[in-house]
């Protein structure tokens, strides 16, 4: 599922907890491409109901730690390298104080931090990674003429 936050451009109704989300507030896209269907299935939270529901989900699926048959390492210089494990770090920060504004429904906040955690996929040497994908899929689409 791809999803994204944007502004809500009709009031919706938030699938975690029922009630609307009014027109004008940050609200969580979540699309989905079925098999069987033609189109995408759309999804719309309240960015705090998604954060709620997703850590949820999370928790159910703990993080268990690739040891060494995970994927190759990535061909890179040492430098890209650094950099590259400094944006992740910087990125794993800016999600963090995004789920603390999110919980504190902070939602501009929360915004401002997604655009600074966009901001960093213009500096990632060699590929974006999967968990960005959502922001790589914009960028290609920047890219195009
Ligand atoms: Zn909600």
């Amino acid at each position: 599922m791809d999803v994204w936050l944007t502004w809500c451009k009709r009031k919706s109704k938030c699938r975690h907890c029922g009630e609307y989300i009014q027109q004008g507030e940050p609200v969580v896209v979540g699309k989905l491409w079925s098999k069987e269907r033609k189109w995408p299935m759309q999804f719309r939270w309240h960015p705090k109901c998604w954060l709620d529901q997703a850590l949820a989900y999370l928790e159910k699926h703990p993080y268990i730690p690739r040891l060494t048959t995970g994927r190759p390492k990535l061909e890179l210089s040492d430098v890209d390298r650094k950099q590259r494990a400094k944006l992740l770090r910087q990125r794993a920060t800016l999600c963090y104080q995004q789920r603390k504004a999110a919980l504190a429904g902070n939602a501009v906040r929360v915004l401002h931090l997604e655009v600074k955690k966009q901001e960093l996929i213009d500096q990632m040497p060699g590929p974006v990674p999967k968990s960005w994908r959502v922001h790589h899929e914009e960028k290609t689409k920047a890219n195009q003429p």
